[in-house]
């Protein structure tokens, strides 16, 4: 049976949360070569909660560093394509000061390994990936609007540096592939332990929404299916609804069903959390969510022009060159366009919605 720590807590004591999820998951490291994930999806502030806060990035790298590991490495890899130019992000989240010296660009040394064929028949993953004896992953409590929560699983996405991402993105081609597939990336180094922060939270249209919630809890777990499931279940979704959840328990890599996780700790849905739009409601009231899930693919992004400055990051990072500028405004071939999200991830001003 797995197991899912959910603690109390707030930044500025976050560090009792760390020592009990240790305590609880007590993970070899001793002499071992260490690799730390924060997610650290793009250049923000901590405050606006779209990367992992650096109060618990520090607090890990802190502890880790008490057990005598051979080295310690922190990285990530942010955004659809800054291959090997990671450094901003990581200084503007406050994640670099927090890292204590471990950061490392892990972007720029990768290794070619097979993937499913049915995607791609082969991915570049950071070589510390694969190399590291240990990976702890941070991951952060948020929505996604392609896979309803963005959690333990869907961190390991960042394992690809640069354009692979998008490329993903395309080859997915619709929501449920997407799902399958960030499963096939979660397995190609499935982490040995999860801190995710979740003091405070994401909702409604993540992965980079401004609708922020105080939860005051950090999660641990050494399974990354079971973590996601109590993840679904506080924001308020059936997690058996989720296809990647469905699939990672089909190849065997854990079980979202409650009667199958120890939880230890207090396991309340928030009330009133907001999902993001059709995918997570569709999950909660329709009998047929997967049916709908598919349908979020009609869904196109819009320029909100009071927020838009017109500088092109969206028209540059569409992997399927969706997005023209007219008139200093981004417009949408809806024919051509795969409702991969990423123009609404990288939008600076959170000007893109998808509608
Ligand atoms: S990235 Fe955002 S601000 Fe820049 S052009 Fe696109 S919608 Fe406008
Ligand atoms: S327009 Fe936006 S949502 Fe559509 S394919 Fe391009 S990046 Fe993805």
């Amino acid at each position: 049976m797995s197991k899912v720590m959910i603690h109390p807590a707030g930044y500025h004591n976050v560090r009792e949360a760390v020592d009990r999820a240790f305590e609880l998951f007590p993970v070899p490291i001793a002499g071992r070569k260490v690799l730390i994930k924060p997610n650290a999806l793009r250049a923000s502030e901590a405050g606006e909660a779209v990367t992992t806060h650096p109060s618990v990035l520090r607090a890990v790298v802190e502890k880790v560093q008490t057990l005598s590991p051979a080295s310690i490495v922190v990285g990530d890899n942010p955004g659809m394509f800054n291959y090997g130019a990671n450094e901003e992000t990581f200084t503007r989240t406050g994640l670099m000061e927090a890292s204590l010296g471990r950061y490392q660009n892990i972007g720029l040394d990768s290794l070619k390994v097979d993937f499913n064929p049915d995607f791609m028949p082969a991915v570049s993953v950071s070589k510390i990936v694969m190399e590291a004896d240990v990976v702890i992953s941070l991951p952060k409590f948020k929505t996604h609007g392609l896979t309803v929560i963005t959690g333990a699983m869907k961190n390991c996405y960042g394992y690809l540096p640069g354009a692979q991402k998008a490329m993903l993105h395309k080859a997915a081609g619709n929501p449920a592939r997407f799902h399958e597939m960030l499963v096939d990336v979660y397995r190609l180094r499935v982490p040995d332990l999860f801190i995710m922060d979740a003091v405070v939270g994401m909702e409604g249209n993540g992965p980079a929404s401004t609708e922020l919630r105080d939860i005051g809890l950090i999660l641990a777990s050494d399974n990354g299916v079971a973590m996601d499931s109590v993840v679904a279940a506080l924001m308020g979704c059936d997690p058996s609804r989720l296809r990647f959840l469905q699939k990672a328990r089909e190849l065997g890599l854990g079980d979202f069903d409650p009667g199958a996780i120890e939880v230890i700790g207090d396991l309340k849905p928030i009330p009133g959390f907001k999902l993001p739009p059709l995918g997570g409601e569709a999950n909660i009231d329709n009998p047929h969510v997967q049916q709908l899930i598919e349908s979020r693919v009609v869904l196109r992004p819009q320029a909100d022009p009071e927020l838009c400055t017109g500088c092109g990051t969206c028209v540059d990072h569409c992997p399927v060159s969706a997005l023209s500028m007219k008139e200093a405004i981004p417009v949408v071939d809806p024919g051509v366009c795969i409702s991969c999200f990423c123009c609404q991830e990288m939008c600076p001003e959170k000007a893109m919605a998808l509608k």
